[in-house]
């Protein structure tokens, strides 16, 4: 079945490239050339992913966001300048899944689509265990393994693992993390959150000379990267 991509971006150009390529790779495509535009094409369409640029003339993308989220889980991933990195951190915490800084590579774009497909699918019907690779997380009885050793974890520990494995392959802020794991009054903690992802990572990795399956993504939050595809 095709995948159909909504493309909610204002400059013509991008929108041209962005849905040649994305016709090449064979998904369908929808374009709109505003916020206004983007939120009636969905309301239609019902795409399986948006990308949405976050500079928009009227409704800008931040508030797009918002929108969407009023009443769809639909993934969205966002497109920002440079210059824009405030806003794509509010736009996560707001409920995109992830983002992109332009210019970026069609290639890029394409692995983080699959990406969001494939999470929608595994939301659908979640899995009681997560495996990539030699580690093993298994929900049900909250037991950690690498490889045949299992891996003592504190409640705090597991509960971070959890959030970041359940959302493999997506960003999660530091904000989006703290409030999840340690609660609203802990949001602005980050420096605790790093603590934590320090002494996971510790735990986690059996090789130290290999790069830690939990990535730091600076300035926003941290990614778990599934060492298998
Ligand atoms: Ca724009």
């Amino acid at each position: 079945m095709t995948a159909t991509i909504l493309v909610i971006e204002d400059e013509p150009q991008m929108r041209r490239a962005l849905s040649a390529g994305l016709r090449a790779n064979g998904f369908a495509v929808e374009l709109a050339a505003s916020g206004e535009e983007g939120l009636d094409r969905l309301a239609l369409v019902r795409p399986d992913v948006v990308l949405l640029d976050l500079t928009l003339p009227g409704i800008d993308g931040l508030e797009v966001v918002t929108r969407v989220r009023e009443w769809s889980l639909v993934p969205i991933i966002v497109l920002s300048a440079r210059e824009s990195e405030r806003d794509k951190v509010i736009a996560l915490d707001r409920g995109a899944d992830d983002y992109l800084t332009k210019p970026f590579g069609m290639p890029e774009l394409l692995a983080r689509i699959r990406v969001a497909l494939r999470h929608v699918a595994q939301t659908d019907g979640a899995e009681p265990v997560f495996v990539d690779g030699d580690l093993r997380v298994d929900f049900a009885h909250r037991i950690v393994t690498l490889g045949n050793a299992e891996v003592h974890l504190t409640p705090t520990e597991y509960e971070l693992l959890r959030q970041l494995v359940v959302n493999a392959g997506k960003v999660m802020t530091h904000h989006m993390l703290l409030e999840r794991v340690w609660g609203p009054a802990s949001v602005d903690d980050t420096q605790y959150l790093r603590t934590y992802v320090n002494q996971l990572r510790r735990k986690l990795s059996l090789d130290p000379s290999q790069p830690s399956r939990i990535v730091t993504e600076p300035g926003i939050g941290y990614r778990y990267r599934r060492s298998t595809v």
